[in-house]
């Protein structure tokens, strides 16, 4: 296994700055804030990808000048947005100490391609966001073409994805899609954007801790010195204030207690769940080989699989059962309908194979 590039692996990585530097101003404000904070990494976007023209598109390279005199001042490395090698080529030249590839950009493996060759002599850190659509492999894919050009500092930003229904969140963020990734690339530092996902600055502190719950690498969170007067994401960006705030309340928890007793408990409750697990399995066995029974009974009396009222009665039953017990409705339905369409799919197969 790789080695992550990033050691410090006790304390999240921080990341903290505007969504878009606006003005040196702003800028140099909220980086004396961060720091204070003891956060030494600051995002800041210049070039700004907007879902509809003619929104402010970030001041642009005028911005690197700013960043190269705030660095000279405070001890602290600036990350901001490539979406092309030009770009980069500017990033690069102008001392940006790390860039990030984001959400709209991590869609195209042609422009990933060319940022990652891009990039390719310098060996800074690059960060990419996963793509805007629930996609694994496309983001899996984006951290290959950037691994394969011999880049070594690689990392993955989980910023949330679009969903086409409203949801609480602005990114639904699809926790399983950012697991997987972990638990495929475990040296890939992984970190959370909870500003993207949320939307919301009340979302902010909750979705991190879940994030450092479940053991991600660090936080990207946006930071700006007047929030509702911001020129992007005015409605999601919290001031150092707020940030101070949910740093200092977030709780960080340990990967792993080194104490017999701890891990001799926990041993015990995880050979209960391997038990009651092998037990749903053989109990769902059991099942799948009664529905086979009844689809040769249905077959053989020329009755129709799907039974409307049967399927109805199943779920009003087994919600009814389940709430007794204090399990949520929705994970029942869950269930029963990958039961269900397994069932069909099982019956389904009968009837084919008795007709040829
Ligand atoms: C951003 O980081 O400000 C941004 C535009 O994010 P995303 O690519 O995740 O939409
Ligand atoms: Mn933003």
């Amino acid at each position: 296994m790789k080695e992550m590039w990033r050691k410090d692996e006790h304390k999240p990585w921080l990341i903290a700055g505007p969504c878009s530097a606006e003005s040196f101003e702003q800028l140099r404000e909220t980086v004396l804030a961060v720091h204070d904070l003891g956060i030494t990494t600051v995002r800041a976007g210049i070039w700004k990808p907007r879902t509809r023209p003619n929104n402010f598109e970030g001041v642009g390279k005028e911005a690197l000048s700013w960043i190269q005199e705030i660095k000279q001042e405070i001890d602290v490395q600036f990350a901001i947005e490539v979406a092309s090698s030009k770009h980069v080529d500017l990033a690069l030249k102008n001392g940006i100490d790390i860039v990030w590839i984001g959400a709209r950009t991590s869609v195209n493996p042609f422009s990933v391609q060319e940022i990652a060759e891009a990039l390719q002599d310098s060996d800074i850190p690059v960060l990419i966001k996963n793509p805007i659509n629930p996609d694994p492999d496309l983001w899996m894919g984006g951290i290959e073409r950037l691994a394969n050009v011999g880049l070594s500092k690689v990392g993955a930003i989980h910023r949330g994805f679009s969903a086409f229904k409203k949801t609480e969140y602005r990114n639904q963020p699809l926790w399983q899609i950012a697991i997987e990734l972990k638990r495929s690339l475990p040296h890939i530092p992984l970190i959370c954007d909870p500003s993207h996902i949320g939307g919301d600055r009340s979302m902010i502190f909750d979705i991190s801790q879940k994030a450092l719950d479940l053991r991600y690498d660090g936080l990207m969170i946006e930071t700006h010195p007047n929030p509702p007067k911001a020129l992007s994401d005015p409605k999601q960006q919290v001031t150092p204030g707020q940030l101070k705030d949910i740093v200092t309340n977030l709780q960080i928890r340990n990967n792993r207690i080194d104490d017999v007793f701890f891990q001799s408990k926990l041993d015990e409750l995880r050979n209960k769940i391997d038990s009651i697990d092998h037990d749903i399995i053989e109990n769902l066995t059991s099942r799948m080989k009664l529905i086979e029974e009844i689809g040769d009974y249905k077959e053989q009396n020329n009755v129709a699989i799907l039974q409307i009222e049967r399927w109805n009665e199943i779920l009003r039953t087994r919600k009814k059962w389940s709430q007794d017990v204090g399990l949520s409705d929705d994970f029942i339905e869950d269930i029963y309908t990958l039961i269900h369409a397994d069932s069909i799919k099982r019956q389904t197969e009968i009837f084919n194979k008795t007709k040829k």
